[in-house]
């Protein structure tokens, strides 16, 4: 049988056999199993050249029983309105994870910005904002950035948001430039996130950070902080990527000349000739192995090759559940992605929290509060693994959806 690769109807198995672990029935499984709203909208864009081109946008509410939704837009070729969903339901996951007052929420927008200049960029993400504005708000549903969208497209998409409701509104959006209200630490935070739980992992597995090999799939903004990340602390960066390909030096590569001459999507490979591929660069001799670039990249097919004894999913869905088998079976410890990048929306709620209070946090608050919630977090989670039998990939999702569950159980829901 074909190895199932949607990752909405995954995502939907887990969440599942998590409630079913938890003891709900199955009216909860009815209730979360997907968005309970979803909308999609035509958004027609002047281009450059005067024509107008017509990008279609979606947007996903998984659940708000325990808050708001929370969760990024991004701007991708290959946004499709089931991948919104699963998206949009693994922020539910994560802020439970991470015990946020917030449920999932998710939004893309069918395009290619690396194909765009800055200005149609800019409208298109004005347009995006008029197109859901009736959906979203600071106490509704809260976006933030994601795969291809930064700091700047916030900046608009706050601009255009304050506009439509008359008064300034930085509450509307997370991941906006500091002097917008954003929060220090925020850029990085997904990167940090993922180095807590990669430094927690390591520790579990008696392996030292120091001169541990580590292999990073993607340079956009998690790969490239976190490289710098571990280059710091002293671990051997010996494989990183792009879209394009992968450089692989079992020597530890020169990371600070990668980041100083990648490109801000994160492009670095075509600058060298001698790379290898993706798949090539996964199966690489390695202690740790973090995917993280896009989906369905360790699978059935390769899953029985991957060296490392660790796997940490800075991506989200990097890893199929065939291969979470395997890999669990080989005894690798698999930190599954709504643990690992759950960091950027810690951060994501500690700059709503500073722009519902008006009050702003220093580096090092907003840091400290990141450690113990990541920290927490991954302990939990590890414990219930261990003491439920269960992988870690289920016990983030039987922590994670529990929040929810609860809060809809509350108002009546179920
Ligand atoms: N897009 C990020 C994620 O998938 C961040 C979401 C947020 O900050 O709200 O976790």
């Amino acid at each position: 049988m074909a190895e199932n690769l949607n990752l909405f109807t995954s995502t939907q198995n887990v969440i599942k056999e998590a409630l079913t672990k938890l003891g709900y029935t199955e009216e909860m499984y009815e209730l979360l199993k997907e968005p309970l709203r979803m909308l999609t909208v035509r958004i027609p864009v002047r281009m450059d050249d005067g024509s107008t081109k017509v990008f279609t946008g979606y947007r996903a509410q998984h659940n708000d029983a325990a808050g708001p939704s929370k969760g990024g837009v991004r701007f991708h070729p290959d946004v499709n309105e089931e991948e919104v969903k699963a998206l949009a339901m693994w922020m539910t996951l994560k802020a439970g994870i991470v015990d946020l007052p917030y449920g999932g929420g998710k939004g893309g927008v069918v395009c290619d910005p690396r194909q765009m200049s800055m200005g149609e960029v800019e409208r298109l993400s004005r347009g995006y904002v008029r197109a859901i504005s009736q959906m979203v708000g600071p106490t509704k549903d809260i976006p933030a950035p994601d795969v291809y969208t930064n700091s700047q497209i916030m900046a608009w998409m706050m601009d255009e948001y304050s506009r439509i409701r008359e008064f300034d509104s930085p509450a509307f959006i997370t991941g906006k430039p500091l002097v917008l209200g954003g929060s220090h630490g925020r850029e990085k935070a997904t990167a940090e996130g993922v180095t807590i739980c990669i430094k927690e992992a390591a520790k579990k597995r008696g392996i030292d950070i120091e001169g541990a090999r580590i292999v990073i799939q993607g340079f956009g903004n998690a790969g490239s902080f976190l490289s710098k990340f571990l280059h710091d602390a002293g671990a051997k960066v010996i494989g990183i990527s792009d879209a394009y390909g992968a450089l692989h030096d079992p020597n530890g590569l020169d990371i600070d000349y990668l980041l100083d001459r990648r490109d801000s999507f994160g492009t670095i490979t075509t600058l060298f000739d001698n790379t290898i591929t993706n798949q090539e660069l996964l199966e690489v001799d390695c202690d740790i192995l973090v995917p993280a670039a896009i989906s369905n990249q360790i699978t059935g097919e390769n899953a029985a090759n991957i060296k490392a004894s660790i796997v940490v999913e800075a991506a989200n869905g990097p890893t199929t559940l065939e291969a979470t088998k395997i890999l669990t079976e080989r005894g690798i410890l698999l930190v599954p992605d709504v643990l690992a990048s759950s960091g950027g929306v810690t951060v994501s709620y500690f700059e709503w929290v500073q722009n519902n209070q008006g009050y702003y946090w220093t580096e090092e608050e907003v840091g400290e509060k990141l450690h113990t919630t990541l920290i927490n977090a991954f302990n939990n989670i590890y414990e219930t693994a261990q003491t439920r039998g269960v992988n870690m990939r289920l016990a983030a999702y039987m922590v994670g959806v529990r929040r929810t569950a609860e809060a809809s159980k509350f108002r009546g829901w179920v």
